[in-house]
């Protein structure tokens, strides 16, 4: 495959924006749980009404600006908790759960359709994209945080389980042929979920929000002075920093990298939770991040950890075929910044970075 690169640099990111951006990206960077926070904002631009919550092992921020902000960001706020009794693999009676448990399922709507997406994502990406290896990620310990590293025999025996095709959806029911076999929506559930916020925000008549669940941003029009959204993107070797923005409207921005979740074992390595299915280990192809910029945020999620399984060049190839849905910013393990052409006018560093592909 030929690329084609150009090479600029650009030093636009100020103190001040930076600050901006900070609060979006700082709640990423904080795992412990956050006590529910409301307050209410009188600007000279509009009324604004934001809460924090704790949800799907996350803190999440709901902001949202119009007459209607308090009702759409408390009813946003009932639909993840919601969503997070119907997806959470650890609470015992979620659907997902019985799911697990149980081999079949009838499930609500919501997790169908994540289930469907989930099975196109797979094959779109060749197996990149596979929700059947919860058998590898509980092994690994991820779900428990009792983090170990298991034998290469235990991980070729898991993988004997993690076939994608053993979950058959149809409907209304979902079943899993292999009676070791389990699903984890954990790569894309938040993506779905910041879909279905927009959507409520959207039916309040909102025209102006912006949600991080866990980092993971998604935005509804623009700010209500008409300005873009700058959204911040971690820097991987220094998660309490942006390393590069994004101006954006009516946008996800969605990130995967292995500084989200990950353990220090005994022989010093890192061991982080995005898993290559072909091995069972943590994936390690050359990518510190991957961020996608996308209208949907189930898409977006869903290709955050597929390309980061795919190392950056089979991601800029996959990018290539499907640049009418998204774009992506690539963050090298040697800390090169990769963007693909459509952001090219949206996006400041103040590193060197690569834009990819020619602009349509
Ligand atoms: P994300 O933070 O969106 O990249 O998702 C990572 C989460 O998705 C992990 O914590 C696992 O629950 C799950 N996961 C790990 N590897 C994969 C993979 N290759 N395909 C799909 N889901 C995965
Ligand atoms: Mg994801």
């Amino acid at each position: 495959m030929k690329y084609h690169f150009s090479h600029r640099r650009r030093c636009h990111i100020t103190g001040g924006m930076l600050l901006l951006l900070c609060c979006v990206v700082l709640s990423s960077c904080t795992s412990t749980a956050q006590s529910s926070a409301a307050s209410i904002a009188n600007t000279d631009i509009a009324t604004s009404y934001s809460t924090d919550l704790f949800a799907m092992d996350t803190v999440m921020t709901l902001t949202a600006y119009g007459t209607n902000a308090q009702t759409a960001v408390e009813t946003s706020a009932e639909e993840i908790q919601r969503l997070e009794q119907i997806f959470s693999t650890n609470l015992e009676d979620s659907a997902i759960a019985q799911l697990n448990a149980h081999k079949t399922a009838q499930l609500p709507e919501d997790a169908i359709t994540v289930l469907q997406t989930a099975l196109q994502l797979y094959d779109d990406t060749e197996g990149a994209f596979n929700v059947a290896l919860y058998p590898i990620v509980k092994a690994w310990g991820f779900t428990t945080e009792n983090y170990r590293i298991p034998s290469s025999e235990e991980l070729a025996a898991l993988l004997r389980h993690t076939d994608v095709n053993s979950l058959i959806v149809n409907s209304e029911i979902a079943q899993l042929s292999d009676s070791a076999a389990e699903i984890d929506l954990g790569g894309i559930v938040k993506g779905y979920t910041s879909d279905q916020v927009m959507q409520i925000m959207a039916q309040q008549n909102i025209q102006s929000a912006v949600i991080s669940l866990g980092g993971n941003v998604q935005t509804l029009g623009t700010k209500p002075d008409g300005s873009l959204w700058r959204v911040g993107i971690q820097d991987p070797d220094n998660p309490d920093e942006c390393i590069c923005l994004v101006e954006v409207a009516d946008k996800a921005v969605i990130t995967s990298g292995p500084y989200q979740r990950y353990f220090i074992g005994e022989d010093g390595v890192r061991y982080h939770h995005i898993i290559n299915p072909q091995t069972g280990a943590p994936a390690e192809s050359g990518l510190a991040s991957v961020t996608i910029v996308s209208d949907s945020g189930i898409l977006a999620d869903g290709l955050s950890t597929s390309l980061f399984v795919m190392g950056p060049e089979q991601a800029l190839q996959y990018w290539q075929e499907h640049r009418q849905n998204f774009d992506a910013i690539l963050i090298t393990t040697d800390r090169q910044i990769i963007i693909t052409a459509g952001l090219s006018d949206c996006f400041q560093s103040d590193s060197d970075y690569y834009v990819f592909g020619e602009q349509s």
